[in-house]
């Protein structure tokens, strides 16, 4: 009896690149947190940025950082909420190169970022 051994259901992680304002802020991070792996970086409705680095155990390896481009603080509303989940309009990692496996990269996440599934 050949058992088909079909792998379905894997999950392609989606792939959303960091901007390069972004990038600069990542950079930042990246160079105060020396065991980071990643930065996660989450977008506001309203413009702001929220952004923290997380160490190979997903844990937090720096502080969270809120910034909005151009404009030296953040917006009335975050100030208010500090970034409510429900005004997130994206979120994903920046990693670090050389990336995690997909395998670390989705268990990070998930400790992150919770069940993206539900987008
Ligand atoms: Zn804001």
């Amino acid at each position: 009896m050949g058992k088909k051994t079909t792998r379905a259901g894997k999950k392609t992680a989606k792939k959303v690149p960091a901007e390069k304002n972004e990038m600069a802020m990542i950079g930042g991070i990246l160079e105060g947190s020396p065991e980071a792996i990643g930065v996660v970086v989450i977008r506001l409705d309203c413009g702001c940025r929220k952004m923290a680095a997380v160490d190979e155990k997903g844990d937090p390896a720096s502080g969270i950082i809120m910034y909005r481009d151009n404009a030296d603080a953040i917006c009335d509303k975050c100030k208010k909420d500090a970034g409510d989940y429900m005004r997130v309009t994206e979120s994903f990692i920046h990693w670090v190169e050389p990336a995690p496996n997909e395998e670390k990269q989705s268990a990070i996440r998930l400790k992150v970022l919770g069940d993206e599934t539900k987008n």
